[in-house]
């Protein structure tokens, strides 16, 4: 087989046109707390120095009920390779990246698909800023193509212009785009757009789907949602961060962790997040309101552990290879209620 001719089964369309489709993202954030990726940077040079844990991880979210396969190239562009001094691995470590998703998507069946990310230079009035994010990203999408991406993510992207460029560049490929932008305090665009505006915009560009994707959790992420749903016709995204977000901290960045007084810098983001952290409950919540709302492309993203993704998997019906170690508290050495379980031990459940 052809590196270009993807032999997965149904592609995205076909999939969204049959029912949700499943999308874990968020390997940043895990492979952050295993050890892999340095929190600050956030430049994924563990596909080169560590691709067994990347492989592993796509295994483990696939094993959790994910439909995707992404490829690991969150924060792996031009620009922030240059933050850390090392453009030089920019493309073993994209063409590697693509290697390790292609495979365990060949394997699963999975879906297979690239991605681009914000650049953080982007400057609405610079052109010179434009030239440079636009070379960045049709690189980025001609390894894909190489690798025999089906589809191209372009995620987190705060400007509607630098989403319009990923989109273009996903385009001029001939490939699907899903494009989810990252919206923070306010709830529009950095240009000052409302996301309805945003999302017929890039709907018109040709995106196959449109949506958001991290900073927000679920409670400030879905009514933002349902502005984007009201605007478009092609299916909806929503990956939300699995974290209790509020009015007052919509975002991530906002969340204030008053129980805590040892936090470096006192911001609990990106290291100290785990007091506001969604249980796998909370997820499987948002997964059936999102598909309430009519969201077609539901995943998780920064934060998300295998059981997050499990939980809306079968939320949505489905039953994962991991739904084969689903909790079954009946058989639980005090909690239990097995006839196995000797009543000695269930009465001592009320002393402990
Ligand atoms: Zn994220």
């Amino acid at each position: 087989m052809a590196p270009s001719e993807p032999a997965r089964g149904p592609g995205l369309l076909e999939r969204l046109a049959a029912g949700p489709v499943i999308c874990a993202e968020g390997y940043l954030f895990e492979l952050e707390r295993r050890g892999y990726v340095q929190a600050g940077p956030f430049v994924p040079e563990v596909v080169l120095e560590h691709p067994e844990v990347v492989a592993q991880l796509h295994r483990d979210f696939v094993h959790a009920g994910s439909d995707v396969v992404e490829a690991f190239t969150y924060y792996g562009h031009r620009e922030k390779l240059k933050v850390i001094g090392k453009e030089e691995v920019l493309e073993p470590l994209n063409r590697q990246a693509l290697a390790l998703a292609r495979e365990v998507a060949d394997e699963s069946g999975c879906l297979f698909a690239g991605n681009l990310s914000n650049t953080n230079i982007y400057e609405p009035d610079d052109p010179a800023t434009h030239r440079l994010i636009r070379a960045a990203f049709e690189e980025q999408v001609g390894w894909a193509v190489d690798a025999g991406v089906d589809y191209v993510i372009g995620e987190t992207l705060g400007w509607l212009g630098e989403a319009l460029m990923a989109l273009d560049a996903i385009k001029a490929a001939g490939l699907p785009a899903v494009i989810t932008m990252a919206i923070h305090r306010e709830p529009k665009t950095r240009e000052g757009l409302t996301l309805g505006e945003a999302a017929r915009r890039l709907e018109q560009a040709g995106a196959a789907v449109v949506g958001l994707n991290c900073i927000r959790g679920p409670a400030t992420m879905l009514p933002l949602v349902q502005e984007i749903r009201a605007a478009v016709a092609c299916p909806v995204a929503a990956l939300p961060v699995p974290y209790r977000t509020t009015a007052e901290a919509p975002g991530f960045f906002h969340l204030q962790d008053t129980g805590c007084g040892c936090i470096p810098g006192g911001r609990p983001f990106p290291t100290a997040l785990e007091p506001f952290m969604c249980n796998r409950y909370e997820m499987a919540e948002f997964a059936r309101a999102a598909q309430a709302q009519g969201v077609g492309y539901i995943g998780v993203c920064c934060g998300a552990g295998p059981h997050h993704i499990r939980a809306v998997a079968e939320a949505l019906g489905r039953t994962p290879p991991a739904s084969r170690y689903a909790p079954d508290m009946s058989r639980h050495s005090f909690f239990g209620t097995d006839a196995k379980i000797p009543q000695r031990y269930k009465d001592i459940a009320a002393e402990l």
